[in-house]
């Protein structure tokens, strides 16, 4: 078989990128291929199934017939082993061969390998919804859940055990929760915050050995303290799905597939779309990966768009946003690199936080907790690079309203 268009990868991403290109093109041959078994679902979702707020069939964004309605060819269960681009080819680890004009890969990330030792059957994770169907299987005898990891999924974790009043302990490689982007007086407000829900939150901790003992697991810890538990979530972050472009001509950088700001390739007619793009970002002029499902969405529609041969730039602040514990935080933009220097204002009797990440006089990234109502306002002087380095004193002052900062048109 030979398409016009194919895509790797059926999440949000590639399934956006598949109904963009049938907008655009009513005549082309579409085909999407996706190692999972069921069409597009909602992983941002999963944690509000397993809360047991909404039903496992609220879930699904697209029925298999909606593909067959836009003829596009959804090819589900097929793993995709490599690709060569100078025949204009992929392979199936069915060993079947499909062709393309123009390829998107748009393959995410998995949960990062965890060590041999710790796997098991009470070792969970949670990016798929086989990995959410297991959690929530076993969820009503869980009693004594540990959380491994300081990720966003760490605190959809939990969240989740802290639902189902069974409070976990969580062990942090580092000094305090999202080290990136909090000071210690940011993640203070979050430990009294975990504290209150019953989690103890153990830092510099790490997991050594974990042996199953009396039908539970002993955990033991790198402080030498022992945990008897019944499950472990891990919640460590994610790699990205490259491994089959190895030996493609396809540069990949640190992290993902290396894109231009078009979401272009190096190798001509192929592009890359979601997680697993790392993009040239021209807001902070750098090439990174963004993990949203925003960023996805957003991604997959620029993609498709080029493919069908429009020149559209992709152009966002990226941002990450949590309700969780009945907090709100929030990530926006680039909160690292060099002469990156910042700005914190912390109301701690309204549980209220705000780092402002500078370079330059100019705003490149806030971390916010309490504090949504400014997220907007953020991403406006993140995007229009807008210069704050006179309010630079004010805006320690949270009775200094950034709204009033005029924006650079
Ligand atoms: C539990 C959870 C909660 C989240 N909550 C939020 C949130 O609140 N807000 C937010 O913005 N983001 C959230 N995210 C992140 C968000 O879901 C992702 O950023 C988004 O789904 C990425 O979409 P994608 O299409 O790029 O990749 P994916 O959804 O990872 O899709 C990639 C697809 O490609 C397939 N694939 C990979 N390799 C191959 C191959 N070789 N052959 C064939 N198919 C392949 C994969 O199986 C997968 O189906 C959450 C993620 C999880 C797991």
């Amino acid at each position: 078989m030979r398409y016009d268009y194919l895509i790797i990868g059926g999440g949000i991403a590639g399934v956006t990128a598949a109904e963009t290109i049938r907008e655009e093109d009513a005549q082309a041959t579409i085909a999407l291929v996706s190692e999972e078994t069921h069409p597009l679902y909602s992983r941002v979702m999963l944690p509000r199934y397993l809360k047991r707020k909404i039903q496992r069939e609220q879930l699904f964004l697209r029925t298999e017939h909606q593909f067959t309605q836009k003829s596009i060819d959804l090819r589900l269960a097929q793993e995709v082993s490599f690709v060569d681009t100078k025949r204009g080819e992929i392979g199936l680890v069915n060993r079947a061969i499909l062709g393309f004009k123009k390829l998107l890969i748009a393959s995410g990330g998995r949960v990062k390998s965890i060590p041999e030792n710790l796997r098991g059957e009470f070792s969970y994770r949670l990016q798929t919804l086989e990995d959410a169907d297991r959690l929530f299987k076993n969820l009503y005898k869980i009693t004594s859940p540990i959380v491994v990891g300081s990720s966003l999924i760490s605190l959809e974790l939990l969240e989740i055990f802290a639902v189902h009043k069974t409070p976990p302990v969580v062990l942090v490689r580092g000094p305090h929760f999202f080290r990136e982007f909090l000071d210690a007086s940011g993640a203070e407000i979050l430990h009294a915050n975990f504290r209150a829900h019953g989690i103890d939150a153990q830092y510099n901790t790490t997991v050594t050995s974990a042996e199953p003992k009396d039908n539970m697991l002993k955990v033991l810890t790198s402080r030498y303290s022992e945990i008897i538990c019944d499950a472990m979530a891990f919640g460590i972050g994610i790699e990205r799905n490259i491994g089959f472009l190895h030996g493609s001509g396809i540069e990949c950088g640190k992290a993902g597939v290396k894109t231009n700001e078009f979401l272009e390739t190096n190798a001509e007619g192929v592009f890359a779309a979601g997680d697993v793009a790392e993009f040239q970002d021209v807001i902070s002029g750098k090439q990174h990966v963004v993990g949203t499902w925003t960023n996805a969405f957003l991604q997959g529609k620029c993609a498709g768009l080029n493919m069908v041969g429009k020149r559209e730039i992709f152009k966002r602040v990226s941002s990450y946003s949590i309700t969780n514990l009945g907090f709100h935080i929030t990530i926006l933009g680039e909160c690292d690199g060099e002469g990156v220097e910042d700005i914190i204002r912390i109301d701690s009797a309204h549980r209220q936080y705000e780092r402002f990440f500078l370079k330059d006089g100019i705003i490149c990234g806030t971390a916010l907790i309490n504090r949504f109502p400014d997220k907007p306002i953020l991403a406006k002087l993140i995007e229009t690079r807008t210069p704050v380095g006179e309010y630079a004193e004010q805006l320690r002052d949270f009775r200094f309203d950034i709204g009033s900062i005029p924006v650079i048109q």
